[in-house]
């Protein structure tokens, strides 16, 4: 068994992730009795301890509909602050100092990946890397290379297995969901491939804009912000081969695997968008190439998945807010009975609701009432949050994992190389963009290249 992590470090505290997600993370953590360690945070900006209690009692209460002031006391108890410069070493030696006592910290890099390198190296000339954890926040690198290098740094200070890459989407519970959907049910497993699939649709859809981060967002772009490491982490889970044993190495193996098999994507099978005034918002550049949207066609090369096309599409300002998989299975070998609506209308389809509201609901066929024999869809759907009550956040469940030195839902460095792999031919692609209206499911073209897209269902 791993040693439990006895401090936590924030990098990056005064910031936009551990506002949202790593303060109400630590709340719940506490909440259940699986954190009373030193929380320490270090930005540059000039914070005292009150001001890190009050931002996280503001963020605690915009996560909860009330907060429970036992357990929120006992978080702030444990809440410190070191205001300094990443390039300064005297920032690690007082942190260093103050970890004294510490046998395992952690380190959380909540801060933009351009000072990854720079904190890395500061903990490893204070002496802190050698007996520490770290955590790294996606996105990782820009591209292959860059993810190499930053793959070096992080080697070069810690052992490869005290480094914890997150994906917060591995740590969603409706996302691994669909690995226990896949090999617990016997039902589906032995149709999971060429022969009984006609294709697979990934859609990741934000019915919002940039939300006031448009000059990061303009950095970056939808390809690097999602389809790199959130859509990529659900097709592995639904195209991995079955682990070849039920630990986090053969799970990891399988998920690295099924990547290894994905040809590059190709820009002639891609569509980028982007949002009608995007380059009117503060921080995005006037002339602005980025991609706020992304349709695109992957292929898998395996003898399970060989002729079968995923279609993936993820955009910004789309008119909902949703993450679904829809898998369609093949026409009926002989169709004996007619479906209404046409040839195309009577495929079975399997819907995963990974987002708010999350479930799965079936598309199956029944005879529509009547005198004449024919079908029509008719849905059978379960809402986990109903049947199944309160999940937990991902971001708890990651750090509660990465402080006990569990690695089954962070990605191995080849993961993540082989998504940089996987992406890199439609990086920064010099070809313009194509406008689309805010609220519309992106360019026409990406409609075309899907040759429809299942609208998703909203609950
Ligand atoms: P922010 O842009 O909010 O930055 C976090 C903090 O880093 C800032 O508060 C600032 O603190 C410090 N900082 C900013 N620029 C610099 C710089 N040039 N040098 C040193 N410190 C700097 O980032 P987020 O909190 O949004 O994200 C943190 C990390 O998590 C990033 O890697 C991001 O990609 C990733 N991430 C974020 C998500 C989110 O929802 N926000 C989701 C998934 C991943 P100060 O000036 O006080 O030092």
């Amino acid at each position: 068994m791993h040693v439990r992590s006895d401090a936590v470090v924030l990098f990056g505290v005064t910031g936009d992730l551990v506002s949202k997600k790593l303060f109400p993370a630590l709340y719940e953590l506490t909440r259940r009795d699986r954190l009373d360690v030193p929380v320490i945070g270090v930005a540059r900006s000039p914070w005292d301890d009150q001001q890190l209690v009050t931002t996280a009692r503001k963020s605690v209460a915009e996560a909860n509909d009330e907060i429970d002031d036992e357990t929120f006391d006992a978080l702030a108890r444990n809440l410190s602050m070191i205001s300094g410069d990443y390039a300064d070493p005297v920032t690690y030696q007082r942190l260093a100092e103050r970890l004294r006592d510490a046998e395992r910290p952690i380190f959380y890099l909540a801060i933009p990946p351009a000072v990854f390198g720079a904190v890395v190296e500061g903990l490893a000339a204070a002496g802190l890397a050698d007996r520490g954890r770290v955590i790294v926040e996606k996105p990782f690198g820009r591209d292959l290379a860059s993810s190499q290098e930053l793959d070096r740094t992080l080697r070069a200070a810690f052992d490869p297995q005290r480094v914890f890459r997150i994906d917060h989407y591995l740590g969603k519970e409706a996302v691994e969901g669909l690995y226990a959907f896949r090999f617990a049910n016997r039902l589906f497993e032995p149709l999971w491939n060429n022969q009984h699939i006609d294709n697979v649709q990934v859609t990741l859809a934000e019915g919002f804009g940039t939300q006031g981060r448009a000059g990061f967002y303009d950095t970056v772009g939808a390809t690097r912000d999602v389809l790199q490491n959130h859509i990529l982490q659900v097709v592995a889970l639904i195209a991995m081969e079955p682990p070849v044993a039920d630990d986090t190495d053969a799970f990891r193996e399988a998920e690295a695997a099924v990547l290894r098999q994905i040809a590059p994507l190709s820009p002639e099978s891609t569509v980028r968008g982007q949002y009608a005034g995007y380059r009117d918002e503060p921080g995005v550049r006037p002339d602005s190439n980025t991609e706020t949207f992304v349709a695109t066609r992957l292929t898998i090369d395996s003898p399970r998945w060989a002729g079968v096309p995923f279609h993936l599409r993820t955009g910004k300002s789309l008119p909902a807010t949703a993450t679904e998989v829809v898998v369609e299975f093949k026409q009926p070998q002989q169709p004996l009975i007619r479906a209404e609506g046409g040839a195309g209308a009577s495929a079975n389809l399997l819907r995963f609701r990974l987002g708010r509201g999350d479930g799965i609901t079936m598309s199956i066929q029944a005879k529509s009432p009547g005198a004449e024999v024919a079908s029509r869809p008719v849905d059978l759907s379960v809402d986990f949050g109903v049947a199944l009550g309160h999940r937990q956040e991902a971001y708890e469940r990651l750090l509660d994992d990465a402080m006990d030195g569990q690695h089954l839902r962070f990605a191995r460095e080849e993961t993540i190389q082989q998504e940089w792999r996987i992406v890199e031919p439609i990086l920064d692609l010099p070809a313009p963009v194509q406008t689309y209206e805010k609220g519309t499911w992106g360019p026409a073209d990406a409609e075309a290249l899907a040759g429809g897209w299942h609208t998703p269902y909203l609950r």
